[in-house]
């Protein structure tokens, strides 16, 4: 009998996605879990579908084929090789249990950083604003941008921006997080700031998805890594088995490269 452990909360489960841009097929039968308290990294060369995976993953894109479950709730299911959506309210609460940042930042240039952090959980979660505010004072805080409350983005350095970013996130009290390519828009010594606060995260057990073209980063805070190429997972594993000791010729070439 297969012993199942039934601490492990999976957080993520995707199985069978496709996805195509017109013509081009960019995601080919792609299958993943994420367990609760896990950290994993997902690298790859560019155009090779990571952003449009998370973006399926995070309902801002729909899948053509395949299913999805965040949070142990259907998102969508497979039907005859279509991916059938749950209703829209069901949607919303899905959405309501996991937190996103991009590249960009993507901040509301006319809020302060306080309404940037507070503005979900009070009008989307429909908190109490008092509660959240101060909630994102203490999380402001915690990613090292102590009396920026009143700042406007534009006044805040790129590290600082995405900072802000994280503490948004954070303010949903997210089961889970995504990051696609947190600080690839960052100088290196502003990256490694950044990859701090990530860390710190990982040593709080936050569950998180990332994808990334820093290596180092990678082999040290992750539990398992992700290789993509072409829109398929060609090799997941530990990063001492990944990153050290890849087995796909692909992983192997792109690694070298990165080095
Ligand atoms: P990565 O994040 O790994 O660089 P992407 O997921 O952004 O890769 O892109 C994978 C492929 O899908 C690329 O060839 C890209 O041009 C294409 N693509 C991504 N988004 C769109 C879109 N909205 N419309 C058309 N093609 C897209
Ligand atoms: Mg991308």
């Amino acid at each position: 009998m297969i012993k199942e452990d039934f601490n492990m909360k999976k957080l993520l489960e995707i199985s069978h996605l496709k996805k195509s841009f017109g013509d081009t097929e960019v995601l080919k039968d792609i299958s993943m879990e994420v367990n609760e308290g896990e950290v994993v990294a997902i690298l790859g060369p560019s155009g090779s579908g990571k952003s449009t995976l998370l973006r399926c993953a995070t309902l801002l894109e729909t899948m053509d084929a395949g299913t999805l479950k965040l949070g142990g709730e259907t998102a969508c299911e497979d039907k005859d090789g279509v991916s059938v959506y749950v209703g829209k309210k069901e949607l919303r609460e899905i959405k309501n249990t996991y937190g996103l940042v991009f590249q960009n930042f993507n901040l509301f240039p006319h809020y302060t950083v306080m309404k940037n952090v507070t503005d979900a959980p009070v009008c989307v979660q429909k908190r109490d604003k008092n509660e959240v505010e101060k909630e994102a004072k203490e999380l402001l805080k915690k990613v090292g941008l102590d009396g920026k409350e009143n700042s406007y983005p534009c006044q805040l350095s790129g590290g600082q921006q995405q900072r802000v970013a994280i503490a948004r996130a954070l303010a949903m009290n997210p089961e889970m997080l995504f990051f696609d390519e947190p600080t690839s828009a960052l100088d290196p010594e502003i990256t490694a700031g950044i990859l701090k606060v990530l860390r710190q995260l990982a040593d709080e057990k936050m569950t998180m998805i990332i994808v990334t073209h820093e290596i180092e980063f990678a082999r040290k805070v992750a539990d398992r890594v992700i290789f993509m190429d072409g829109g398929v997972i060609v090799e997941q594993g530990k990063p001492e088995d990944v990153i050290d000791n890849p087995s796909n010729e692909r992983t192997k070439a792109f690694l070298q490269k990165m080095e």
